[in-house]
């Protein structure tokens, strides 16, 4: 992630005194590129400013995962890769965060000493003072075991997070997660669900559309379970969509990611009903075998599933939808597997992230070693899915070829500088050909869709529904 930085700040900064730079090095989920996005504001609310590069940074900070594949080996090598730059420039610092500094905690410092700061999941408002602390003190270790319910509902706002885009903003509403699906260590790395209250959400919401963001895509383990610990009267997820549809200047909701097993049908009128929230729907649907999802405990059958899926459908109007599949469970079996295929092709995605089981230390799946499935075995599979899931892609796709989208413009195509790309209102990618009167990001067009391919659009322009609604940043000559 690069952070945008309001040039207006830093000139104000340069003259006190010659800043620290900090660099941050993101893996994982859209969570955790929030979670650095918070980070960077809190860092430059400190007095730092981003370093042109990770190798000049007076500060450099991991921002961890534990989910994907090969966790530990990525981080380690990437802090291996630091050492000798520490060694060069000792006043350089090293901090890790995120869910593998909360599963290893000091376990760093011992595998690299070089370190200096090790901060937990819900420990990323201390990163500022842990670094200045280090500086005289040493190598220091904060986490956190369990979460203060009270200081993470009141996150910092966005107003100091350092955002990627101007014009798309992401929105945490709740962190940890109440469920114990068995292949998953985010219970065990963020603790249980703290949802923020709605109040505070609909006035960053409010803050963020005043600064020009049209697109907030709200953030969640579990986000229909939103605010089931903050009222008796249970989830208050369709009342935070409606809110925040009612926000002006926010023309677009999108949200990751909603569990099947606590999709109500309130939520599915809310998205019906609110204007802003956008067609989409992520749902995750992880197997198709009854067997593996009880396994995994997920709460919820195929049949179930496909009910929900259907009754989503039926609500929301040309709803596109796209899920999660893992596949190689521990003890999938071949019939197993193809019980998924049939539910994937039966649920017709518009598209879906596959994902190899791998094992999460810390996890039960972990543990059934014995059933781990072969290799060879998983990547036969694996392609067999993709096949299928890319011909219901394709099928989606081209059915809507002829048809006028409402696309908010991302800017150049990053494979063909001939090209501009940007979302339609289901989530998907479309490309469509550089215009004469240049477009910039942020800008609201209609486009003919006239080509439709397994993992994107291509389309025509058909007029400028608008430009970007935020200002373009011109920076500021220092003194
Ligand atoms: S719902 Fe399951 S997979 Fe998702 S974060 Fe919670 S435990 Fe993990």
């Amino acid at each position: 992630m690069r952070p945008v930085v309001n040039s207006r700040v830093l000139s104000r900064l340069e003259v006190v005194a010659t800043p620290r730079t900090f660099a941050i090095r993101t893996f994982g989920c859209q969570m955790n590129e929030h979670d650095s996005e918070r980070l960077a504001g809190l860092l430059i609310g400190d007095g730092m400013v981003p370093a042109a590069s990770d190798l000049e940074a007076d500060v450099v900070v991991f921002n961890t995962c534990t989910i994907r594949e090969n966790a530990d080996l990525k981080l380690y090598s990437a802090l291996g890769q630091l050492k000798q730059l520490k060694e060069q420039r000792p006043q350089m610092q090293i901090a890790v965060g995120g869910c593998m500094a909360q599963k290893d905690r000091g376990e760093i410092l011992k595998r690299a000493q070089w370190v200096d700061v090790v901060f937990g999941t819900h420990n990323l408002a201390s990163a500022p003072s842990l670094l200045r602390r280090s500086r005289s003190e040493g190598p220091l270790v904060e986490v956190l075991d369990a979460p203060d319910p009270e200081a993470n509902r009141e996150m910092a706002p966005a107003l100091y997070a350092v955002r990627e885009l101007p014009y798309a903003a992401w929105m945490t509403i709740q962190t940890g997660c109440d469920n114990s699906c068995a292949y998953c260590i985010v219970p065990a790395v963020r603790g249980g669900e703290i949802s923020r209250p709605l109040r505070d959400l609909v006035d960053e919401a409010t803050m963020l559309a005043s600064s020009g963001v049209s697109e907030i895509t709200v953030l969640g383990q579990n986000v229909n379970s939103y605010g089931r610990d903050i009222t008796k009267r249970g989830p208050l997820f369709a009342q935070l969509l409606r809110a925040l549809g009612e926000v002006d200047g926010i023309e677009r909701i999108r949200f990751v990611s909603p569990h099947p097993k606590d999709l109500r049908p309130e939520t599915v009128a809310a998205m019906a009903e609110t204007q802003a929230v956008c067609n989409q729907l992520h749902l995750p649907l992880q197997s198709g075998s009854n067997r593996v999802l009880s396994a995994m405990r997920r709460g919820y059958t195929a049949e179930r599933y496909m009910e929900r899926l259907a009754g989503a459908r039926r609500g929301i109007d040309d709803l596109a939808v796209t899920t999660d599949i893992i596949v190689g469970y521990p003890g999938e079996t071949d019939t197993e597997f193809d019980e998924t295929l049939e539910v994937a092709a039966a649920a017709e995605f518009d598209s879906a992230y596959t994902f190899i089981f791998s094992p999460r230390p810390g996890t039960r799946a972990a543990l059934m070693v014995e059933d781990f499935v072969p290799e060879a075995v998983i990547k036969e599979r694996f392609e067999r899915l993709k096949e299928v899931l890319d011909r219901s892609a394709l099928r989606k796709h081209e059915a809507r070829v002829g048809r006028r989208e409402e696309v908010l413009v991302e800017g150049p195509s990053k494979r063909n500088a001939q090209m501009l790309s940007g979302r339609t209102r289901q989530g998907k990618l479309v490309h469509f050909p550089v215009t004469a009167e240049p477009l910039r990001a942020g800008a609201l067009v209609t486009l003919d869709v006239v080509h439709g391919a397994p993992y994107h659009l291509r389309g025509e322009l058909s007029s400028v529904v608008r430009g970007p609604r935020h200002k373009i940043r011109i920076p500021l000559l220092s003194s």
